[in-house]
Formats: structure tokens, sequence, C-alpha cells
């Protein structure tokens, strides 16, 4: 067996235990006779499988019973609007804009409400998260502030959450997910895409405090598949959920749970992630992307100084067993996506592969 060192940004590197178990249940689930794949959804045993994939994350987290854990299909993308759709109650909203996904969110928000940008890093390319100390008079009189906390495409992240005050915060946490701990009682929703650092793509984790959902959502032209409080009362299976994402999910929460949790995956990460940042603040061949302070734990992004440089990089680093190291194109160069699945070894191996590369340019 050939297993790749994959950085991938999403869909990404699975903890191996995982997949070796699924491979093991998949023919006949637990004596099932059947698959998780062609299993009913309302199935005694579906029902165990998608209960325990909560009640796993609820304990990894620590979610208390006030807020509502949902699995939803239709990716982040589908949140930009389902947000606005349940929670504008008032009408508008607030939107620190500090990437592409930031920017999509505020743009489809902009479509069902008065979606205002607070503070942005455009200007600057968004190479970090930008000043936030007006944000919580800002803040007064809006429905939530919106945020991306982990930017995947810039490598940035939020190193501490803006004060909102009253107002909720909503954070989109695709990216950062079970990367690290997540104080959920200082939000009033969070989501993430699964596809990184939860399981496969397909299934998108929301959680929301009870009382933003109230009766129902915002907005009467919400479609009833993106009410919160039709997803809640339903327990996410107002329809067929995306069955076998969400066993796959679960088996990942499971992972982290034996890894030692949160802090423990926020310890590799922060170990992984310096291995990388010492190389590239050490490096005449490579420059890091983002502002120091503004440095992301999950993705780490960098470039060559001639676009030539990068790709002999990214081709060379096939022949090392390290795939998905080729940025977004919005920043070309190079973004190692360290998930949890990826381990510290797989980083020492980049790292050892940036060294050599830097030693054969000089
Ligand atoms: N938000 C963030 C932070 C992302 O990284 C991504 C995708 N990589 C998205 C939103 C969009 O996710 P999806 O493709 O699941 O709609």
């Amino acid at each position: 067996m050939a297993r790749v060192h994959n950085f991938s940004a999403g869909p990404a590197a699975l903890p191996l235990p995982v997949l070796e178990e699924i491979q093991q249940e998949l023919v006949d689930y637990r004596g099932c006779g059947m698959s998780v794949l062609e299993m009913s959804h309302r199935s005694q045993a579906y029902a165990q499988i998608i209960d325990d994939a909560e009640a796993t994350l609820r304990r990894i987290i620590g979610i208390p019973d006030t807020y509502r854990v949902l699995f939803l299909q239709g990716g982040a993308t589908l949140q930009f609007a389902g947000i606005p759709l349940n929670l504008m109650r008032r009408g508008r909203a607030g939107y620190v804009v500090s990437g592409h996904f930031a920017k999509l969110a505020w743009q489809e928000a902009a479509r069902y409400g008065d979606a205002r940008m607070l503070a942005t890093s455009e200007d600057t390319g968004f190479d970090r998260i930008p000043d936030l100390s007006r944000i919580r008079e800002q803040a007064r009189d809006l429905d939530y502030v919106y945020i991306c906390q982990n930017n995947t495409i810039f490598g940035t992240m939020f190193h501490a959450l803006p004060d909102t005050g009253d107002t909720p915060l909503v954070a989109d946490v695709s990216s950062c997910f079970l990367s690290m701990p997540l104080d959920i009682e200082r939000y009033g929703l969070v989501y993430a895409g699964a596809q990184k650092n939860a399981g496969p793509a397909g299934v998108t984790v929301v959680i929301v405090r009870e009382d933003l959902i109230g009766e129902g959502p915002a907005l009467e032209c919400c479609p009833t598949y993106m009410s919160y409080r039709r997803q809640a009362d339903a327990k996410s299976m107002m329809n067929t959920p995306n069955t076998f994402g969400i066993y796959v999910c679960g088996k990942v929460f499971r992972w982290v749970e034996q890894q030692g949790g949160l802090k423990a995956m926020a310890q590799t990460n922060s170990e992984k992630a310096r291995i990388l940042y010492d190389v590239l603040d050490a490096s005449e061949v490579f420059r890091p992307f983002a502002e120091p302070a503004s440095r992301s734990i999950a993705n780490v992004t960098f470039r060559c100084a001639t676009p030539e440089l990068d790709a002999a990089f990214i081709e060379g680093a096939r022949g090392r067993g390290i795939e998905g190291v080729k940025a977004h194109r919005l920043t070309g160069g190079m973004r190692a996506s360290i998930y949890n699945a990826v381990s510290l070894d797989g980083v020492k191996a980049l790292a050892a592969y940036m060294q050599d590369f830097e030693e054969s340019r000089r």
C-alpha cells in the first residue's frame, strides 16, 4: 500500500484507521447484512449511527443543550444563503470580508437584506485579518456579525474572536473545525463543510443556538429544506440526509476523541504549522503569503520568486510522495493544508523537501 502525504485543502486526508474501519464494515455493517450505503435512513441501525455522531461531536466540542446540531447538504456554500434566510430578522447584518469565501457569503446575504461590510483586507490582497477595533460599535442593532474564521485560500485565521457585544457572532469554521477547541458559547452559529477536518464532501455541520431559530426562519421565502427550525425538529432527517457522509463524520469524531480531543489536535497542529513557518522564515527561496500575526494553523500559504519555480517545486513534490501543495488560483504558489489527518511525519517530510529544494536553488 502506498499512501501519499496529502496536503489537499479539501476534500482532504482522512485518518487511515477511519478508512480501514469503513472498509471492514462496508459490505456487511455490523451484522445488518447490508452496507450503510444501502440502509434506510429511517432504520434502527441508522438512527444509532446519526445519534452517535451527534453525541460524539457534542462531547468533543462541549456543546450544551441550548445549541442544536444539524447535518445538512449543499456544502458550506448553501449556508451563505441559509444564514440570512434564517437569522436576518431585522433585515441587517454585518460581514467581515477577510477572504474569498467571506466575500461570497457577504454577496449572497446582500440578496436577502442589508448586508454591511464592516471591515475588509481586500486592499492588501487578503493577506491578513482586518482591524476589528470598531466591531462592537458597528455591531449594534445588527442581527448578527459574520466572520470566516480561517481563510482556506489565503492561509489566514482569526487568533482572537471579535467582541460583538450582544449581537450574535456567526462563523464559517469550515477549515479550522476540530483543529482546535471551539468555545461554542461565544457564537450564535458556526458551520463547517465537512470535507476538510470532519469527513467527506457532502455534509455540512451547523451548530446553532436554539433561541436564534425561534419559531422558524426570518424570511418567508426560505426554502423548507433550509429552515433550521424544520431541520432541528426533524433531527436533520426532514428528507434523506447524506447517510454515508454522516457515518464517516461520526467515525472521524470518534478518532478525534481517541487522539485526546481538540486540545490535543490544537497542540499537534500548532507544532506542524510552526515547523513549516520556521522553514519559510529562514528561507531565501520561499516567501510566506500571510502576515505573521494572521497566520493560519490549518493552511500554510507560500510561493517562490517566480511561477516557474513554483511549478518546479510542485512537480518535484510528486517524486517525494507529497501531493496537493498547489495553491488556489487566487494566490498562486503553494499551500499546505495541514488538517488533523495530516501527520507530523508528513509535515516533516514536506519541510525536508522544502529545505532540499532551497539547497538545490542556491
Ligand atoms: N468556506 C470555506 C472557509 C471554505 O474553505 C470553502 C471551500 N473550500 C467554502 C466555504 C465553500 O465550501 P463548499 O465547497 O462546501 O460549498
